[in-house]
């Protein structure tokens, strides 16, 4: 499971979170939602280690994970802005973060070089781990590809193999939808849907979406001001606010 405790969140004066603790059990798909700037994307990157916490701790099985880098922490995060490397092929993205893996601390991956530096067996290992999560996303067709010959779906789609790739114990998913059209957004969603259920990973998926909160989710984390309101299933979020704050962001009756 992943534990957040008693996180906070100073930037210069402005607390951004405010002793948020949450436990997530292992496999279950929790929505985090919230107004713009409540703080859903700073609570995102520390549990990603990209960001840290002015005071609290990330627990992952039981094991605090404050101060250990992102790279060595087993998750991944999806950005909405997709954030691929224009420069190489899809399937030198999906690699990425298993060549950071490879690298000790310290060391950086080189920008321009050969693509997976190491040993054949390493290479061959990366290659099919590759090739699994383009499988499994549909895009086995365009490894090939620079992002700039995708579509918006199939970009989006390169950024989830990246997560994938790693096969990590939690995915935490930061409004992954939102630049896609309304057709493509209710087809990437099932197939997000689906993905929880074949990995059987943790899912954290912050979304503007009600819907797809409602649907997608085992809880709902409403967020506010810096704070977890209620987390609780989507029919008692919806059902039994207990906050008036969280029946108003959910426009449910109380
Ligand atoms: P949105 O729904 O718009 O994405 P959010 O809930 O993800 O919003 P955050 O991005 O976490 O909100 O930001 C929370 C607050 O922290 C905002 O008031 C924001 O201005 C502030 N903030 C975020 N990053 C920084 C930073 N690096 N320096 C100063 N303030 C920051
Ligand atoms: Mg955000």
């Amino acid at each position: 499971g992943l534990s957040i405790n008693s996180i906070t969140k100073r930037f210069g004066e402005t607390e951004v979170l405010r002793d948020v603790t949450l436990d997530i059990a292992d496999a279950e798909f929790v929505s985090l939602v919230g107004p713009s700037g409540c703080g859903k994307s700073t609570l995102l990157r520390i549990i990603a280690g990209l960001e840290d916490p002015t005071g609290g701790e990330i627990a992952i099985d039981g094991e605090a994970v404050t101060g250990m880098r992102a790279a060595d922490r087993n998750l991944s995060m999806v950005f909405q802005s997709y954030a691929l490397y224009p420069h190489l092929t899809v399937a030198e993205n999906i690699a990425v973060p298993l060549r950071m893996r490879s690298l000790s601390a310290g060391q950086r991956l080189p920008v321009i070089g050969p693509f997976l530096p190491g040993s054949k067996d390493k290479r061959a290992e990366i290659t099919a781990a590759v090739k699994d999560a383009a499988e499994m996303l549909e895009i086995g067709a365009l490894l090939d590809r620079k992002p700039g010959q995708l579509s918006g779906g199939q970009r989006q789609r390169v950024a989830l193999g990246r997560a994938l790739v790693r096969s990590p114990a939690a995915f935490l998913l930061d409004e992954p939808l939102s630049n896609l059209d309304a057709k493509l957004r209710v087809q990437t969603r099932a197939e997000i849907a689906q993905l929880h259920r074949r990995l059987n990973a943790t899912f954290i998926y912050v979304t503007h979406d009600q819907v797809e909160a409602m649907t997608m989710s085992d809880r709902i984390a409403v967020m506010m001001d810096g704070e977890i309101l209620q987390c609780d299933s989507p029919s008692i979020i919806y059902e039994d606010p207990n906050d008036i704050r969280v029946a108003e962001f959910i426009g449910s009756p109380k």
